[in-house]
């Protein structure tokens, strides 16, 4: 694939339909052994975690569960400022093997506030699976259990991420062209 675009903006090709469908392999084999006398759930985060949520969960072979929500920013009073709420997460966390699966962290703001709220239901053990990582937009440290790429602080659309609605269809991951 050539260059493309999206809305107003040009994007070329950055990371592969073969690239990442390894990286999958090579992640769903680590869980695979790390997991292997557990029945994990996997919580993928909406909506740009859908497609490797998908692939991944293809290449589990363990018994595994996974749910999906979508987390939503609601303006709180000024002293506590604004309030994350998980939308759809009606699993109990009490005692289970949670792997959250996210698209990307990029100052890994969203995970720093989310993971607490998870903590807070007492987990067994709480891992995060990532494709993607901005190791050089990082503002709140995430360690990241299971990463697909470290990759440079460059704006992405494609396979579920989007820019501005558009693109999420798009099988490879582009970048911007600035
Ligand atoms: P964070 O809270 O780590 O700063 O941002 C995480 C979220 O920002 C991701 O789940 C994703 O929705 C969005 N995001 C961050 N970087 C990119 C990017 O390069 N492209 C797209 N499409 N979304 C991004």
């Amino acid at each position: 694939m050539g260059e493309i675009r999206v809305h107003d903006k040009q994007f070329e090709p950055y990371l592969n339909a073969s690239m990442i469908a390894g990286r999958i392999k090579e992640i769903a084999g680590k869980l695979n052994k790390d997991y292997a006398d557990k029945k994990p759930l996997f919580i993928a985060i909406l909506n740009g975690s859908f497609m490797f949520a998908s692939d991944l969960f293809k290449e589990l072979a363990i018994d595994a569960e996974i749910c999906f929500i979508k987390l939503a920013s609601y303006k709180g009073t000024k002293s506590t400022g604004h309030v994350l709420t998980a939308i759809g997460l009606d699993m109990d966390l009490f005692g289970r093997d949670v792997v959250i699966v996210e698209d990307i962290v990029d100052t890994g703001k969203t995970l720093s506030e989310f993971l607490p709220q998870l903590k807070h239901q007492q987990p067994a053990s709480l891992k995060i699976v990532a494709l993607l990582h901005k190791p050089e937009a990082t503002v709140f440290p995430i360690t990241i259990d299971y990463l697909g790429f470290s990759i440079p602080n460059k704006f992405v659309v494609g396979y579920g991420l989007d820019y501005d609605g558009l693109g999420r269809n798009i099988p490879e991951i582009f970048k911007l062209i600035e």
